[in-house]
């Protein structure tokens, strides 16, 4: 049920962004991180079923999914993880917590159409959403 609530949150923000009844939203960009633990497919099922008969339905979910970064304190650099098992520096293997990057859960942009001039050309802009979909545990 998780992915549910966050594609709740998700709706919630596209559709603040729609200023004319003869607007959809065509797609929704999303930053995910690699610690949020979000299910893909039961995130595309969820958005699905609560956009049925909505300005949402059909809005394609497109998902950047980021790597995890943490600050290695004895390299004092950035390091990308190679994975969520071990918290360990991959350039001098010293172990740190100081995440930096991998939970996130954001909205980046969301395009929205509007049908209200012609059906065949359609005009569409982009909207950045600087709103949260969820903030961190
Ligand atoms: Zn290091």
């Amino acid at each position: 049920m998780h992915e549910l609530s966050i594609a709740h949150s998700i709706v919630e923000i596209a559709k603040q962004q729609l200023t004319s009844p003869t607007e959809r939203v065509r797609s929704i960009r999303l930053r995910i991180g690699a610690l949020s633990c979000v299910h893909r497919d039961s995130l595309y099922f969820s958005f699905d079923l609560i956009t049925a008969d909505t300005p949402l339905a059909g809005a394609k979910l497109l998902i950047d999914e980021l790597p995890i970064v943490v600050f290695c304190p004895n390299c004092e650099a950035l390091r990308e993880l190679p994975g969520i098992q071990s918290f360990t520096c991959p350039a001098c293997g010293t172990r740190t917590a100081d995440l930096r990057q991998g939970r996130e859960l954001d909205v980046e942009s969301i395009e929205v159409v509007d049908e209200g001039h012609s059906v065949n050309t359609p005009t569409s802009h982009m909207v950045t959403a600087e709103a949260r979909a969820r903030t961190s545990p």
